[in-house]
């Protein structure tokens, strides 16, 4: 059956990660190489959401298919999603650098702060957080106030049982 991808299997290959599956070179890619096209279902619902689905804009979300559904994160990606067509919104797999084989393919998923998750990539300039970079300062000061919040709660709780305790000593005499 001929696919928008040919036979990708030539060029890259799936397999299980510490975070889920994952894109892995099946040979040596230059930088700017094209590495395959993003397929999948366009959905125009502003509301969509899932764990995998691109933002194209104009409310418009690309759930990927296999192979790149399972691309990765990482805060210091080998590979960037080129957009080539505008009206189409056709989107390519692009190396930002060279890429050995048998390592993995990953992206900058750039989420905005909302929706970010703390990063597993591992990477040395890791943000902790998959989020945009411009998103970052945010998330970390929201993140800060909820630390502040929640330290606030137990010292509340732990008073409260402190108080319980010295009650229940007192009935105990
Ligand atoms: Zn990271």
């Amino acid at each position: 059956m001929a696919s928008p991808n040919g036979s990708w299997e030539s060029k890259i290959f799936i397999e299980e990660t510490r975070v889920g599956k994952g894109v892995f070179a099946n040979r040596h890619f230059k930088t700017d190489a094209i590495i395959g096209e993003v397929t999948g279902e366009l959905i125009h619902d502003a509301e969509y959401t899932s764990s995998y689905c691109i933002d194209m804009g104009d409310d418009i979300a690309l759930e990927p298919a296999p192979p790149f559904r399972f691309l990765n994160h990482s805060c210091d990606p080998n590979c960037e999603l080129f957009v080539y067509d505008d009206d189409l919104f056709k989107l390519l797999v692009v190396s930002l650098r060279p890429i050995r084989r048998h390592e993995e393919l990953t992206i900058d998923y750039g989420w905005p702060a909302e929706v970010a998750i703390p990063c597993q990539c591992g990477s040395d300039v890791c943000r902790g957080w998959v989020v945009d970079p411009e998103d970052l300062p945010l998330l970390l000061e929201e993140k800060a106030e909820e630390a502040k919040a929640m330290a606030q709660e137990q010292q509340a709780l732990h008073q409260k049982n402190s108080r319980r305790k010295s009650k229940a000593a007192r009935a105990a005499c």
